[in-house]
């Protein structure tokens, strides 16, 4: 079992579906999870788009409108795959269990209840789930703050027993330091928790922070691609853990 999880920057145009569907389907483990963001730069689009409607949008109708985004994501990567002959359902971060705080735009995972994603996991299908977004005990629909599908991967991966997560980035991996900034800067083989952790703290933007701590405490490995050179990995976050029989989500932490 394997998470996979394409950011915005790999799903930024309609032919990168093709291309992901590939690289998913060069995957060796059985049963596979995709995790996907909106395309390129489509929550800032919608976010623009309610400013325009309202100077403060209200939270809920917010959440309501930015979810969409990856919802777009989840349908046409599950037709690219259909396309390679691959079987695979989509599901939003409600159909899939992830519950969520109440409070919008910010929301932390609670909870995830995955029997949908476990039932098309067993008939052999692809599971493909919006990131970024979950659903509220009172029944909301929730977005995790920006750059949150990570952290909906990381939990997916808790919930369902998953040892890695593997992330497809527009860089080829975590870097020492800015590399638009720092032309000294280099992409480390392998870190601690710890290490991504600070380097997320002084606002490095490869790994969204809540999903490095979801992992440490879940002995989660994570993984960081290029979606150029999907066949060799670029930094391994927490190399050689294993993962503990409770598992922990972020009402733990
Ligand atoms: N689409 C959301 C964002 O742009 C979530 C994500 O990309 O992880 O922040
Ligand atoms: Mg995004």
């Amino acid at each position: 079992m394997i998470v996979m999880k394409f950011g915005g920057a790999s799903v930024a145009t309609p032919e990168s579906f093709k291309k992901i569907a590939q690289i998913i389907l060069n995957q060796t483990e059985e049963k596979i999870i995709v995790v996907v963001s909106a395309m390129g730069n489509t929550t800032d689009q919608l976010l623009n788009l309610a400013t325009q409607v309202h100077p403060q949008p209200p939270k809920r109708e917010l959440d309501m409108l930015v979810s969409v985004g990856e919802r777009v994501s989840i349908a046409l990567l599950a037709m690219a795959l259909s396309l390679l002959g691959r079987e695979a359902v989509s599901f939003t971060g409600s159909q899939s269990g992830i519950m969520t705080s109440s409070n919008h735009s910010e929301a932390k995972i609670l909870e995830v209840r995955p029997h949908r994603l476990q039932a098309a996991l067993d008939s052999g299908k692809i599971a493909i789930v919006a990131g970024f977004q979950g659903v509220s005990f009172a029944g909301e629909i929730t977005t995790l703050g920006r750059g949150g599908s990570d952290t909906s991967a990381v939990a997916l991966a808790a919930a369902l027993g998953a040892p890695a997560v593997q992330f497809y980035k527009d860089v080829g991996g975590i870097y020492t330091a800015d590399p638009k900034k720092d032309s000294t800067a280099r992409i480390l083989a392998e870190m601690s928790y710890d290490e991504a952790l600070e380097l997320s703290r002084q606002g490095a933007k490869v790994l969204h922070g809540r999903s490095i701590e979801l992992a440490q405490r879940n002995g989660i490995e994570l993984q960081v691609f290029s979606f150029d050179q999907p066949n060799s990995v670029g930094t391994v976050v927490g190399k050689g853990t294993s993962r503990l029989k409770t598992i922990y989500y972020e009402r733990d932490i």
